[in-house]
């Protein structure tokens, strides 16, 4: 420790073990003359820090370390400070002799040794803190942001207690104040539309059990008038439990409501007739083979029937095409109006039509169609001539429904339909 012994500077305190035990320090230490604030002693740090040599540092005034203090009258304020507390602390930066600035926090205490007042002032190298609280400051700023200002809204769902917070910005996107929306799971599933509620629960419970990388689902959801409006939302878990079970899950909302709008516009146009309103042939077709799939699966009858106006062309050629286009909307709403809500009536092309019943047998699609027929008789048989359709029906029964076949024997039966005098139904034969 011999070596470690500095002599100090005339006017110090003799304290050679306490001097070796100071320059073991992680921060600089001074002794300073309260009088002429200059340095009478410091520690290994107390140079090193700074980029001086011991005498350099025993040469300056600890004002001169400052950057932001200068001349002597206020060294007698910060004089004056020091003694009237215990611990004076401030916050400053030290010159380095290679010019760059060191953050330091600096505490200092007075006490009298040997009929002479001192200063010890420990300054400790806070630069690093600094930095980190700079950088937090600003992540902090971008947090902000993205709570309130961003278009989309953030939520983060703490699993085990079912709490969920809602930032801002989504509760603004659904119509309600920053201080409500209880911040509960349940607020927000009773919220989804009962239509959606099973699949996005489904969709969530997947990802939350690890069989969906992530959490992703659009669908309506009511705002605070009771509107509902539709919203892309995606999240992910972020944070699990010792036994690996999900913790927290983080989430973002978007309001697509007008891009599904639009979607939604062109999806109806693109699947509905013009002229009837009615579902088109590109949608008979999807539905067609939807309900076959579906008929097979669960074992189930499935029924069609064929309709075609009859004579038509002599309907156009009396009275028009303007009046003709009408007649097609209105035999259209009679076959709507006889078959059940979950059948579906299409607009095959030209006068024909085709109804879809699932789960319906030959026999019962037969009388569905004699019902058709009958409705088209009793609302516009008083047209002269009389309008009046003939329907071809068949069906099908699982396992081995065939689409072609089905459609070729329902065809087959309405051509034998016409062939017979029309205005009747004609069952297909097996
Ligand atoms: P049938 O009893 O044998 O079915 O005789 P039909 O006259 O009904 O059959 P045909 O196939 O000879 O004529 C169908 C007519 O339907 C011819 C066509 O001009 C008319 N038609 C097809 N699409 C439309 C439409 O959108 N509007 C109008 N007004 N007529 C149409
Ligand atoms: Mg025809
Ligand atoms: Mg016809």
């Amino acid at each position: 420790m011999a070596d470690a012994e500095p002599s100090p500077q005339a006017g110090a305190p003799r304290l050679p073990a306490a001097e070796a035990l100071f320059d073991q320090l992680a921060d600089a230490a001074y002794l300073i003359d309260p009088e002429t604030s200059r340095i009478v002693w410091g520690n290994r740090k107390s140079w090193e820090s700074l980029g001086l040599s011991r005498d350099e540092v025993l040469d300056h005034s600890v004002l001169s370390l400052q950057k932001d203090v200068h001349g002597l009258p206020q060294w007698s304020e910060i004089a004056a400070a020091i003694r009237s507390s215990e611990c004076f602390r401030f916050l400053g930066r030290h010159r380095h002799q290679q010019g760059h600035e060191v953050e330091v926090e600096v505490n200092t205490t007075h006490f009298e040794l040997d009929g002479r007042s001192y200063f010890l002032s420990i300054a400790r190298d806070i630069t690093n803190r600094v930095a980190q609280e700079v950088d937090a400051n600003r992540r902090e700023k971008q947090l902000w942001f993205a709570l309130n200002e961003a278009t989309d809204g953030l939520w983060d769902w703490e699993v085990p207690t079912s709490t969920l917070f809602f930032s801002p910005q989504l509760k603004r996107m659904l119509g309600y104040g920053p201080d409500e929306m209880e911040p509960v799971l349940e607020t927000w599933s009773s919220n989804v539309h009962p239509e959606d509620r099973a699949r996005v629960m489904a969709v969530l419970q997947e990802h939350l059990e690890g069989k969906r990388a992530r959490y992703e689902a659009e669908y309506r959801i009511r705002n605070r008038n009771g509107h509902y409006l539709w919203v892309h939302d995606r999240g992910r878990v972020c944070e699990c439990g010792p036994d690996g079970q999900p913790v927290r899950v983080v989430g973002m909302v978007q309001d697509v409501s007008d891009r599904k709008q639009l979607e939604l516009q062109l999806q109806a146009l693109a699947s509905s007739d013009m002229l009837t309103g009615l579902a088109n042939r590109r949608q008979g077709t999807i539905f067609l083979k939807s309900q076959v799939e579906l008929c097979q699966r669960l074992g189930l009858p499935l029924g069609l029937a064929f309709i075609d106006i009859d004579n038509f062309k002599a309907i156009n050629d009396i009275y028009g095409h303007l009046s003709g286009d009408q007649v097609l909307r209105q035999v259209g709403q009679v076959i709507k109006g006889a078959v059940r809500g979950s059948d579906m009536v299409c607009r095959w092309g030209g006068e024909e039509f085709i109804a879809i019943a699932t789960n319906t047998t030959l026999e019962q699609m037969a009388l569905v169609a004699e019902k058709i027929r009958q409705a088209v008789v009793q609302e516009l048989g008083g047209h002269s001539p009389p309008v009046t359709v003939s329907i071809g029906v068949a069906a099908g029964s699982s396992p081995a429904i065939d689409v072609t076949a089905l459609m070729a024997a329902a065809d087959s039966a309405l051509y034998r339909a016409k062939a017979a005098g029309r205005n009747r139904v004609e069952v297909a034969r097996a």
